[in-house]
């Protein structure tokens, strides 16, 4: 299932493909779970769908690994040819609606899809969990106030 061919969609009855998830990503430790609809439209192809799951991250702060869990919908748009001259993968054709270039290729590789969704739904801080960073946070001096009338407990030797 890991590549879907547009003409094939376009010549189906429905003009559209549904498409049940349920896969292990690999390079990123994700399961995923959902379904995608495929839906050519001319000269782009609409990708919508939700998907949900969970992906191994390892925590920022202590290092330790952790289950994140996913919840997200995609709504993406491919177009078939460039729609511009450059270099970059993407343009913006409205208000946070990006387009990705198929370069006159008629396959769309959902692997690679569900990939690149996941990797943009990831926090940019990953933490496991509430009680993770307040532990952080006790232990790095440089977020407390210092209080100078306890500078005298530092200077108290314990006489044996
Ligand atoms: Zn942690």
């Amino acid at each position: 299932m890991d590549k879907v061919k547009i003409s094939e969609i376009e010549k189906s009855q429905d003009k559209s493909l549904h498409l049940e998830i349920d896969e292990y990503i690999d390079e990123i430790k994700a399961n995923i779970e959902g379904y995608l609809d495929i839906t050519p439209l001319g000269e782009f192809v609409s990708v919508k769908g939700h998907l949900s799951g969970e992906i191994n991250l390892t925590c920022d702060l202590c290092l330790k690994d952790f289950d994140y869990d996913l919840d997200f919908d995609v709504d993406e748009m491919f177009a078939k040819n460039a729609v511009y001259d450059g270099e970059k993968q993407e343009i913006e054709i409205k208000d946070g609606q990006f387009v990705t270039d198929l370069n006159g290729s008629d396959e769309i590789d959902i692997y690679d899809l569900l990939y690149q969704s996941v990797i943009l739904e990831l926090p940019n801080k990953k933490v496991c969990g509430i009680n993770c960073k307040e532990d952080f946070f006790e232990k790095d001096d440089s977020f407390k106030v210092h209080d100078e009338r306890m500078d005298v407990f530092k200077t108290i030797k314990i006489e044996k």
